[in-house]
């Protein structure tokens, strides 16, 4: 950490500094310039936050010089981690390829929609059980009926589930049904949601919030880890923008940022990042393109009478083209795509 002192801090709050900072264990490394004094501090960074620093007299800024991500960030594991979704592997050149309806629907139309997308190559089958609806009116989702349903049809067509938590006290029931936990957009900070996913032994899908910076997703990803649960696969979906001509402003470059900065996998939601089928393709592509390690797309074989999210669900003959063209880049790029069954 390095304490940068303020241009006019007399000799005495320099003393006080150095006093405290040597009190609290570290050593220091005074640094004497032109226009500003700097400390170096030397001992174990993580044992300080530098909150309390700059609050004492004399000091400027207080700049951490390790993340405070320290599980999810590449420091503290340089190769990429891989996560193991009942077989299907995410991370380290594998790509998932996440696909389903928005929300769990009648079986029929699950078997129709999970057969499609098996077919296409999807390796992973996707339905919300839970739904974070923006009105209380809105159609909320099945409950553990649909979490039923979702695990029935995984199993009927040897796909893996996930699908989404939405409050602390649903976790044990969707643990119980999911191969994957999925935390949305809307709860990317509810902090005891976290914390219990995290105490789960299941990978975690976290969404990155509407309104999150990639810090904010990393901390929120800390929470989880930090309970032990080392499966987490974070998912860019788009933040809040001024323009409505996409739902959400899609963050592509974010992946490549997030891949810099952490060996965690991320994975792309066109659907919900864009809300257009006619840009899910090509945003889809563009993600694998900067380092995705999956693809997460909502699928409907009669958008029109979905639960929600319809107007953005790709038809199946659609995701089947996407399909072939994301295969043709993950070869390019020299990754796999692991068939869900096989190990
Ligand atoms: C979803 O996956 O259906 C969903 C609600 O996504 P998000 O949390 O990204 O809005
Ligand atoms: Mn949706």
């Amino acid at each position: 950490m390095i304490i940068i002192l303020r241009s006019d801090v007399s000799e005495d709050q320099l003393q006080h500094v150095l006093e405290r900072v040597e009190s609290l264990g570290f050593r220091t490394h005074l640094s004497r310039g032109t226009y500003r004094t700097i400390i170096g501090l030397i001992g174990d960074e993580t044992k300080i936050s530098p909150e309390p620093l700059k609050a004492i007299p004399g000091v400027a800024d207080v700049v951490p010089v390790l993340p405070p991500y320290k599980l999810a960030s590449r420091e503290a594991h340089p190769q990429p981690s891989i996560v193991n979704v009942s077989g299907v592997k995410i991370g380290g050149g594998h790509l998932a390829m996440i696909a389903g309806p928005c929300s769990v629907e009648e079986p029929e139309r699950m078997n129709t929609i999970a057969a499609a997308i098996k077919e296409a190559g999807a390796n992973i089958l996707r339905g919300g059980a839970y739904k974070p609806r923006t009105s209380p009116y809105a159609f909320q989702g099945l409950g553990e009926e649909g979490l039923k349903i979702l695990r029935d049809t995984g199993d009927r067509y040897g796909l893996p589930v996930v699908t989404e938590v939405t409050d602390p006290r649903c976790v044990d029931v969707v643990d119980q049904y999911a191969d994957m936990i999925q935390v949305g957009a809307r709860n990317m900070q509810n902090f005891v949601l976290l914390t219990e996913v995290g105490r789960t032994s299941k990978p975690v899908l976290l969404k990155r919030g509407m309104s999150a910076t990639v810090q904010d997703l990393l901390m929120s990803a800390e929470y989880i880890l930090s309970q032990g649960n080392s499966q987490v696969v974070l998912c860019e979906r788009g933040v809040k923008g001024f323009d409505t001509v996409t739902r959400n402003l899609y963050d592509v470059a974010s992946v490549a940022v997030v891949k810099g900065l952490s060996h965690l996998p991320i994975i792309v939601d066109p659907s919900h990042a864009t809300g257009r089928p006619d840009l899910i393709p090509p945003c889809a592509l563009a993600g694998v393109a900067v380092g995705a390690d999956g693809v997460h797309i909502e699928v409907h074989d009669c958008p029109e009478k979905a639960k929600s999210d319809g107007p953005q669900a790709l038809l199946p003959r659609q995701y089947a083209e996407l399909a072939e063209q994301i295969r043709k880049l993950a070869a390019m790029f020299g990754k796999t795509i692991s068939r869900a069954g096989q190990e």
